[in-house]
């Protein structure tokens, strides 16, 4: 063909930051915390909202869909509850001893002179709790989670709440640039929600699927574990290597949390 050849690819640009889902993205499903959260969820909804057992599950199964999360769910619906509350009754029961080091990851991770942060839309304690159980506190630069996205949620019950920012929804994911400063044509996103890296790709990121094997639309990578990322990468720590920038050893997370 006459054309043939005449163009050439344009490079994608380097990647500065690496943006990360906490939950079934840096343990694996498998661990069964997830069920463990979805079992304290539907108790808290019965026993503390008083929803009816027999309507708990398929309005759990719905309002995840609809909101995101349940609790984005409950509080759209009309719910009136404590979001610290909540949290503690459906994370601080967890079995977290479940977890144990990663020191696999942890030495990736070190690996990389790239920026690390996260982006959960569980609360400040149950990331910290997650980091601290796998040995990865000191391995991000910046944490974004439920308090920084719901900064007004805190402590304020002379307004109404306003809605709960979370994933999938795209202000969850403008806000998260905003406040941590990042450029998402120069970010990779890791997170294990299908729905989650869909937004996230219509958003300019680049994304990575994690706990899968094969690539779905707004996929450009897939993992089965987070420990694959050096073999499906390999290109991160050829950038990393060239760069004179080596990883500071910065002992602590600084969590845009300003409720
Ligand atoms: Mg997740």
């Amino acid at each position: 063909m006459e054309y043939e050849g005449s163009y050439q690819k344009v490079a994608e640009p380097k990647i500065e930051c690496l943006l990360f889902d906490v939950d079934d993205t840096l343990y694996p499903l498998s661990s069964g915390i997830s069920a463990d959260c979805t079992k304290n969820i539907i108790e808290y909804m019965i026993n503390k909202l008083g929803i009816e057992e027999d309507k708990v599950l398929v309005m759990c199964a719905q309002l995840y869909k609809e909101y995101g999360t349940t609790m984005a769910g409950l509080r759209a619906i009309g719910y009136d509850f404590d979001y610290d509350d909540y949290h503690s009754f459906v994370h601080g029961i967890l079995p977290y001893d479940w977890l144990k080091p990663d020191h696999t990851l942890r030495s990736l991770l070190h690996s990389l002179s790239i920026r690390k942060v996260i982006f959960s839309n569980g609360n400040e304690a149950h990331v910290a709790k997650f980091l601290s159980r796998l040995g990865l506190e000191d391995c991000f630069d910046d944490i974004i989670c439920f308090e920084t996205l719901n900064p007004t949620c805190k402590d304020n019950d002379e307004f109404p709440k306003p809605p709960i920012v979370c994933k999938p929804f795209e202000n969850s994911f403008e806000q998260a640039f905003k406040i941590a400063g990042i450029n998402p044509q120069k970010t990779l996103f890791f997170d294990d929600s299908i729905r989650n890296l869909q937004t996230a790709k219509i958003m300019g990121l680049r994304t990575v699927w994690v706990g899968s094997s094969h690539r779905t639309k707004g996929v450009d990578y897939a993992l089965e574990s987070i420990h694959n990322m050096r073999e499906a990468l390999p290109e991160l720590w050829e950038a990393s290597e060239k760069s004179d920038v080596r990883y500071s050893g910065k002992p602590a997370i600084e969590t845009y949390v300003k409720a």
